[in-house]
């Protein structure tokens, strides 16, 4: 199995030089790419930003130059952005646990999944639910719902509203928001 690979110059950001485009493929069909950069200005003030994005359904990476400067905040942004959502998660779990332990104490486990599954969509069949949690004690599984599924649901099934959480959620998303926007804007 060979990769044969293919390069491209193309001019850089600041104009004055270039930078490769490396387009590797296999006898297997598989592609891959990557960038680097030429121009030792462009190196300096210049950040390689690589995400991934779905076309029709498949999923790829896609490559951009960030000033360093812009790339620096916005990974500061994320980072705030998942200490939040971190944060919203922990007060959920600390404050609602307890409440869906209570909900779902004489529930058996088929009772507990309908009850989950009308709200939440992460165990997709009662089969793989049993599967899941086959060797998890009740609180285990309950507790990991928190971390797998939007909070608002699992809220929802704790038959709870609460505006900390809320606020910390929103203020994830906008920070969320901010860095994706400084990125592809
Ligand atoms: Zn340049």
């Amino acid at each position: 199995m060979s990769w044969e690979s293919n390069e491209t110059k193309k001019p850089c950001p600041c104009g004055a030089g270039t930078y490769t485009v490396i387009d590797r493929s296999d006898d297997w069909g598989r592609f891959e790419t990557s960038w680097r950069m030429d121009c030792p200005i462009c190196s300096n003030t210049y950040s390689l930003y690589t995400y991934d994005y779905y076309n029709s359904g498949l999923r790829e990476q896609g490559h951009k130059w960030v000033q360093t400067e812009i790339y620096d905040r916005s990974i500061e942004l994320k980072r705030r952005a998942k200490a939040t959502k971190e944060a919203a998660v922990c007060l959920s779990k600390e404050r609602y646990l307890p409440v869906l332990e209570e909900v779902f104490r004489k529930s058996s486990k088929k009772a507990i999944w309908q009850a989950l599954n009308a709200n939440i969509k992460w165990y997709k069949s009662l089969g793989t639910f049993y599967k899941h949690t086959k060797n998890q004690e009740k609180r285990e599984y309950l507790s990991e719902l928190f971390n797998h599924s939007d909070l608002a649901s699992v809220l929802k099934v704790a038959n709870a509203k609460d505006e900390e959480v809320e606020r910390l959620l929103s203020n994830s998303s906008a920070l969320e928001s901010e860095a994706e926007a400084l990125l592809h804007g």
